[in-house]
């Protein structure tokens, strides 16, 4: 480490009693969360991939119903992908359930259905990176790794008054050599989670409720007063804006025509009704777009409501038109014809599932 010397920065923290502190109040007061229930590190591989990007409360059903449907390393393997994305559909970013599949395809042969304590074997496995590693050997196999994300740089950057860029990849390198000297070494799963739950329920962002943390007396930020300052967090470039068409193709029994997106990049292998980029189709030209496209004539409906969606990168502004299919021509290609009642069969991303909302209920 360059730019700080860390035993300058920890010389007047007394990481005993911060140890003692941290761990007694997570053990007190931490919230009863299905994946807390025992330390199966699959549940807990599972519950740390969903919480990635997406809060408790929304992972909570997810969880729950993820694990009725595949219980165990080897029912998650075995799995159709397209079963898998469905169980995810809504949490978005749709590669980790993709990666973690593939990954528990890799644990059920190369480690006979055991999730591997090796840092180095689980660090190999796809879709987990430095955090997810430290989260299950911490969690669930009680060895001293740091687990080190936003949360927790939060919080370490006020108790020690770390004013480096929690935004730059490269900070998180930092923090994670300071939770190497800080973390117990008798209970690690304890300590890192007693620091993610204090980023979370008393050291949170904006408002963060230092008269009842448990670790005020350690807190260099509170005693100089600057908590609310800290952490430095650079601003994340504005999302791209994306504007697409969207047809909602119907036949005279009620079928709407819905294809699959390409195997890789965003939103990859799910079905969606047929879109196209606006700056790719002229208006006038949409018609005769869509009859060489799905081989089906049709004529124009409706103009239903817009649609807009925010991934974490772009935005997707939609149009909408609804338009029905005076013949069909020919094979439609790689789409198909489904009942709008059986849609929901298939793994659909957000955006569409409104407009699905809008087709059944007129929303
Ligand atoms: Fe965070 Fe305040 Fe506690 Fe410091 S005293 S760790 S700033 S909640």
């Amino acid at each position: 480490m360059k730019d700080i010397d860390l035993d300058e920065l920890l010389k007047e923290i007394n990481i005993n009693a911060f140890q003692n502190d941290l761990i007694n109040w997570f053990q007190n007061e931490q919230r009863m969360l299905p994946w807390r229930e025992n330390q199966d590190p699959y549940r807990i591989w599972v519950s740390e991939i969903m919480l990635q990007q997406t809060k408790v409360d929304t992972v909570i059903p997810y969880f729950l119903n993820f694990m009725d449907k595949f219980p165990t390393i080897s029912y998650l393997a075995e799995a159709q992908e397209q079963e898998v994305l469905k169980a995810w559909e809504g949490l978005g970013y749709y590669s980790r359930a993709r990666n973690l599949q593939q990954a528990v395809r890799e644990v059920a042969t190369t480690y006979n259905g055991k999730v591997p304590s090796n840092p180095k074997q689980l660090a190999d496995l796809k879709g987990i990176g430095p955090y997810t590693k430290g989260a299950i050997l911490s969690i669930a196999y009680d060895i001293p790794e740091p687990a080190v994300d936003g949360n927790v740089m939060r919080v370490l950057s006020r108790i020690l008054r770390i004013e480096e860029d929690i935004a730059k990849p490269k900070s998180r390198r930092i923090f994670e050599n300071i939770v190497v000297e800080i973390i117990s070494q008798d209970n690690p799963s304890s300590f890192n989670q007693g620091l993610m739950e204090l980023g979370a329920l008393v050291c949170t962002p904006k408002s963060p409720s230092c008269m009842l943390c448990p670790v005020q007396p350690h807190c260099k930020a509170f005693r100089d007063g600057v908590e609310t300052q800290l952490p430095i967090k650079s601003k994340a470039k504005k999302q791209k804006k994306l504007a697409y068409y969207t047809f909602a193709i119907s036949n005279e029994d009620g079928e709407y025509i819905i294809e699959q997106r390409p195997e890789a990049g965003l939103l990859a292998s799910m079905w969606q009704f047929p879109m196209v980029l606006k700056e790719e189709v002229d208006e006038e030209h949409i018609m005769t777009w869509l009859e060489q496209k799905y081989g089906v004539s049709v004529t124009l409906d409706e103009v239903l409501k817009p649609i807009k969606h925010v991934f974490s990168h772009v935005i997707w502004e939609i149009d909408v038109i609804h338009l029905h299919v005076n013949e069909n021509k020919a094979e439609l290609n790689d789409a198909r014809f489904v009942n709008i009642n059986k849609i929901e069969q298939y793994p659909i991303p957000v955006p569409h599932q409104k407009l699905i909302e809008q087709l059944i209920d007129g929303k």
